[in-house]
């Protein structure tokens, strides 16, 4: 609970219309898209402006009282949440303010929602890239807060390319501003620093973000395959053939079957598996990558490639990739999303331990993948109602991680650490990292209040972050 002076002076900042401190409407505010833990805010505040941000950060820091941002809340790793403190939610710095055509960068408030920036910009037949399958519910802010991907990553990257720079409210309640139009800086590369570091070296209240022209030609391809491993080698061997898609996704059956269940968007329902190919650029290399890919393709199926035949059928197969997740609900009460990572050639390797371990943890694990950067999507299955559910499909999860690992892969490739992984940051690094990493959160964040707990492991509680012991 926060003491009446801290609600009375936040308060003052948003006004009593921008306060949440009814309990009710504060659960909706205790998970973000990680439903397995939980916990409750003191408030939630909803500024409209830098200055309130910096207002409101400045007395957390009077009232020694933790203080986290929050954006769509779609996150799934626990980010966006707070035991006690203050959430700080961005929903209404949502304002487009410059498109910059000729030099291709949009300036945008943290709070505009991703698709929203590329529909503004389509007609100038630029786009933002980076497409999390949650781009129409996400904000730019916590795509920038996750260093999000999407399908298109493999050949656009992820978030960290296209942030050109940032306002920030720091920690202690100062504005500053990282980066700047220009793309070429020769400080130490503290927009990168900032980038992915899950909003605990401070706010950021203001984006300029590059813009990508979009492609003369898209073609996108559904390939059909009779086992996971065909498709799993398919990918290595598309990539070894020279051809990098713009996306290279992989879909297995139960998620199939979760697709045609609530969407029906026309994939094969008994595929073991199936790849979702794009590729783009000018006509005649897609069409010399089109034949490469026929080929490759021709040697791990019998199944011939469809390709789609227009935008409807492009944007129906897209919708059956991006709404997956979702669909799940179709086959299961619960379910959690892993974010593993493995090189890509250990793909066929990871998944053959993802169904083996969730067999040993008598739970069902559908697959997608971001297949092409080897970043894994095993969504686990599972019944709040029975006992024990949760915790074997967090020890499922767990265990998938720690495979990954094994092959030379990571914790996560796009999901974050958030609370969700923190206890599995010392299998990944060394104390000596570890450290390191806590030191220099703490030059930006001295009071250890700015979104804390999160990352990196502690042995102290609530806002403590020094000292990690190995
Ligand atoms: C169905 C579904 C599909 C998804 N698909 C993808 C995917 O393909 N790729 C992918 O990368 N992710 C994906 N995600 C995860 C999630 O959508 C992303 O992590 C997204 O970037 C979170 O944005 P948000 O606005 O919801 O942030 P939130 O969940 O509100 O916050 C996430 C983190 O960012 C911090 N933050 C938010 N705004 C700011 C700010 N202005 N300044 C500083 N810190 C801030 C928060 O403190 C928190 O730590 C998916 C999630 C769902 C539910």
């Amino acid at each position: 609970m926060l003491n009446l002076s801290t609600i009375d002076a936040l308060q003052q900042i948003v006004g009593k219309k921008n306060i949440i401190t009814d309990i009710d409407i504060l659960n909706l505010y205790s998970c973000d898209g990680l439903r397995l833990q939980s916990s409750q805010p003191g408030c939630v505040v909803i500024p409209n402006s830098t200055e309130a941000v910096s207002a409101i950060v400045k007395c957390c820091v009077k009232y020694n009282t933790p203080f986290v941002a929050r954006g769509s809340g779609t996150g799934l790793s626990g980010g966006a949440t707070s035991n006690g403190g203050v959430i700080i939610q961005l929903s209404r710095l949502n304002q487009i303010l410059e498109i910059d055509i000729s030099n291709r960068l949009a300036i945008i408030q943290p709070g505009v929602i991703n698709a929203h920036l590329s529909l503004e910009t389509m007609a100038d037949g630029l786009h933002f890239a980076p497409d999390p399958s949650s781009q129409t519910a996400s904000t730019i802010g916590g795509n920038l807060a996750e260093n999000s991907g999407g399908p298109h990553t493999l050949k656009y990257g992820v978030t960290t390319n296209h942030i050109l720079g940032f306002t920030m409210v720091m920690p202690n309640g100062n504005i500053e501003k990282f980066g700047s139009k220009h793309r070429y800086g020769t400080d130490l590369d503290l927009v990168g620093f900032i980038t992915g570091s899950e909003g605990t070296l401070g706010i950021v209240t203001e984006i300029i973000v590059n813009l990508v022209a979009n492609p003369q030609t898209t073609r996108t391809f559904l390939l059909t395959f009779d086992s996971v491993s065909h498709a799993t080698d398919c990918v290595s061997a598309i990539i070894k053939g020279g051809v990098i898609p713009s996306a290279l996704e992989m879909i297995d059956n139960l998620c199939i079957q979760a697709v045609e269940g609530k969407l029906k968007v026309g994939f094969p329902i008994h595929a073991a598996a199936i790849l979702l190919v794009e590729l783009d650029g000018d006509a005649s290399s897609t069409q010399w990558e089109t034949k490469q890919l026929k080929t490759i393709t021709a040697q791990f199926t019998r199944h011939s490639i469809e390709e789609a035949k227009d935008e409807v059928h492009r944007q129906q197969l897209w919708r059956g990739r991006k709404l997956a997740i979702g669909a799940m609900g179709f086959l299961a009460p619960a379910f959690y999303t892993n974010d593993g990572v493995v090189p890509r050639h250990q793909l066929t390797n990871i998944l053959e331990d993802i169904y083996r371990i969730g067999k040993d943890h008598k739970l069902k694990v559908a697959n997608l993948c971001h297949a092409g950067d080897g970043n894994i999507h095993p969504i686990i299955l599972y019944d709040p109602k029975i006992s024990g559910h949760k915790d074997r499909a967090f020890s499922c999860s767990t265990d998938i991680l720690k495979c990954c690992l094994e092959y030379g892969g990571s914790l996560t490739g796009e999901h974050g650490i958030g609370t969700e992984k923190v206890n599995l940051m010392d299998t990944m690094f060394t104390s000596t990292q570890l450290n390191l990493m806590m030191e220099l959160r703490e030059v930006f964040d001295l009071h250890s209040l700015c979104n804390p707990n999160k990352i990196l492991p502690t042995h102290a509680g609530c806002g403590e972050v020094r000292n990690y012991v190995h």
